[in-house]
C-alpha cells in the first residue's frame, strides 16, 4: 500500500490537498501555507500601528496628507484641505503635550457633511491608513441611551481597542469615524415632549467621549455587566471624525441666508450666494436648527462639506484612483495573463446608469461588477491573451439583469 506523506502542520494527507511542499524535517500543504501568510501579514499591520511612534519630523505635513488624499479620492478640495490641516494640528497637539508647554492646543474633532457616496468615510479611512493609527468605523444609528435595546456609545471604544490589538497606548491615539451623525439629532426643536431614546440621549453620550474623558470599556464591547473587567480609555487624544448626509439643511441654510439677506447693502451679496450648491455655505448654527445640541456642535469646531458628485467626478473616480473600480478589475485579469481593456463608451455608459441609479459613486462599482461577472466567470478557463469590453456588451450585460428583475 502507498505511503502518503502528510502535512506538518494540519496533518491532512499529500492526496487531499492541491500541494504539498518539502522541507528539511517535514512537510507543508498548501493551505496551511496560506494561512501562515495571512497570520504574518496581520502581524505586520498591527505592529507597524502598535510601534509607530509619532515624532514632529515624522509627522506628514497638511500638503503630504491633502497630496495623499489625492491619489484616491476625487474632488473634493475644501473637504481634504480642512481635514488635512486639523489631522495634522492634532498630531501636533499629541506631541506638544509632552513637553507640558504654557499654550496648550485644543483638540479639534472634525464634522464632515455631504450626501452619501460621496467619500467621507473614504477620506477618513485613508487618512488612518497614511498615519499608521488604529482606525474604525460606528455607525451613530446603532446607539441607544444606557439602559435601552441597542448598543452603548462606550462599544465604540472596544473597537478601536480591537483593531489595536488591545494595546491602550495606540487605541488612545487612533481615529474614530461616525458615521451617520445626523441620524440621531433631535427630531423637534422642542427638547423634552416626550422621551427621545435615539436622539438627544445619545447624542449626551456621545458628548462625553468627545469632550475627552476617562471610559470604562468592556473589552468585549456590548452590554456593560458587573462581572467584567473594564478598561480605562483616555478618549482625550482620539480623534473623532463625524460624517452626515443631514438630508434637507439645505433649507435651513437658505433660510439662514434669506433671513440675514436684508436691507439693500447685502443685495449685492445675494446676487453672489450660489443657490444651487448651498452646501458651501453651511455653519454651525445650521446643524443647530437640524437638530444637533449645541455641546456636540462645540465638541465638532471643524466643520466642512462634500460636494455632491457629478457625472465628471464619478467618470473620474471610475479610472482615475490608486485603487479605482477599473484598475481592480484590470488587475483581476492580468493575474489571469488577460489583458484586459474597455472603450470609452462602457465607462461613459457605467457613469449613466450610476446617474440613473442615483446611488452616487456608491452604484459604480455593482456596475461594474453586473458588466464584468460572465467574462470573469469564463476567462479563466479559456485560454485567451486580450479581453475588450464593448458598449454593446456592457448593455447587454445591464439589460439581462434588469430582465431578471
Ligand atoms: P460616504 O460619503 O457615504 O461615507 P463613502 O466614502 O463610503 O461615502 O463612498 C462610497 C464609495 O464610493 C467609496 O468606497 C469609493 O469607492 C467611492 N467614492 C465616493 N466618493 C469618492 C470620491 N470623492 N473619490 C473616489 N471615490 C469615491
Amino acid at each position: 500500500m502507498k505511503q502518503y506523506r502528510k502535512c506538518s502542520f494540519c496533518g491532512r494527507s499529500e492526496k487531499d490537498v492541491a500541494l504539498l511542499l518539502t522541507g528539511l524535517n517535514g512537510f507543508i500543504c498548501n493551505e496551511c501555507v496560506e494561512q501562515a501568510y495571512n497570520i504574518v501579514q496581520e502581524n505586520q499591520i498591527s505592529a507597524s500601528i502598535n510601534n509607530t511612534k509619532l515624532n514632529l519630523k515624522s509627522l506628514p505635513t497638511p500638503r503630504d496628507i491633502k497630496d495623499y488624499l489625492d491619489q484616491y479620492v476625487i474632488g473634493q478640495d475644501d473637504a481634504k484641505r480642512v481635514l488635512s490641516v486639523s489631522v495634522y494640528n492634532h498630531y501636533k497637539r499629541l506631541l506638544q503635550q509632552k513637553t507640558d508647554d504654557e499654550v496648550e492646543i485644543e483638540k479639534s474633532n472634525i464634522i464632515m457633511v455631504g450626501a452619501t457616496g460621496t467619500g467621507k468615510t473614504l477620506m477618513a479611512r485613508t487618512i488612518a491608513h497614511l498615519l499608521k493609527v488604529p482606525f474604525t468605523i460606528v455607525d451613530a444609528t446603532v446607539f441607544t441611551e444606557a439602559g435601552y435595546v441597542g448598543e452603548d456609545v462606550e462599544s465604540i471604544l472596544s473597537r478601536l481597542l480591537q483593531v489595536a490589538d488591545f494595546n491602550v497606548e495606540a487605541a488612545q491615539r487612533g481615529i474614530v469615524f461616525i458615521d451617520e451623525i445626523d441620524k440621531i439629532a433631535r427630531k423637534s426643536d422642542n427638547p423634552s415632549i416626550t422621551r427621545d431614546v435615539s436622539g438627544e440621549g445619545v447624542q449626551q453620550g456621545l458628548l462625553k467621549l468627545l469632550e475627552g474623558s476617562i471610559v470604562n470599556v468592556p473589552p468585549k464591547g456590548g452590554r456593560k455587566h458587573p462581572d467584567q473587567d473594564y478598561i480605562h480609555v483616555d478618549t482625550r487624544n482620539i480623534l473623532f471624525i463625524c460624517g452626515g448626509a443631514f438630508d434637507g439643511i439645505e433649507k435651513k441654510i437658505a433660510q439662514r441666508l434669506n433671513t440675514h439677506v436684508v436691507g439693500y447693502n447685502n443685495v449685492q451679496h445675494r446676487q453672489k450666494i450660489d443657490t444651487k450648491d448651498l452646501m458651501q455655505y453651511i455653519l454651525p448654527q445650521d446643524l443647530k436648527s437640524f437638530g444637533l445640541i449645541p455641546e456636540i456642535i462645540g465638541r465638532l469646531p471643524v466643520l466642512t462639506y462634500l460636494d455632491p458628485l457629478d457625472r465628471k467626478a464619478l467618470r473620474r473616480i471610475l479610472t482615475e484612483p490608486k485603487n479605482s473600480l477599473i484598475k481592480q478589475q484590470e488587475k483581476l485579469f492580468q493575474m489571469d495573463g488577460i489583458k484586459l481593456t474597455f472603450d470609452s463608451e462602457v465607462l461613459e455608459y457605467i457613469v449613466d446608469k450610476a446617474v440613473e441609479y442615483k446611488l452616487g459613486a456608491r452604484g459604480l462599482r455593482s456596475i461594474v461588477e453586473a458588466i464584468m461577472i460572465d467574462a470573469q466567470f469564463e476567462a479563466p478557463s479559456k485560454k485567451i491573451k486580450e479581453l475588450n469590453i464593448t458598449l454593446k456588451y456592457a448593455q447587454q450585460q445591464i439589460e439581462k439583469k434588469h430582465s431578471l428583475a
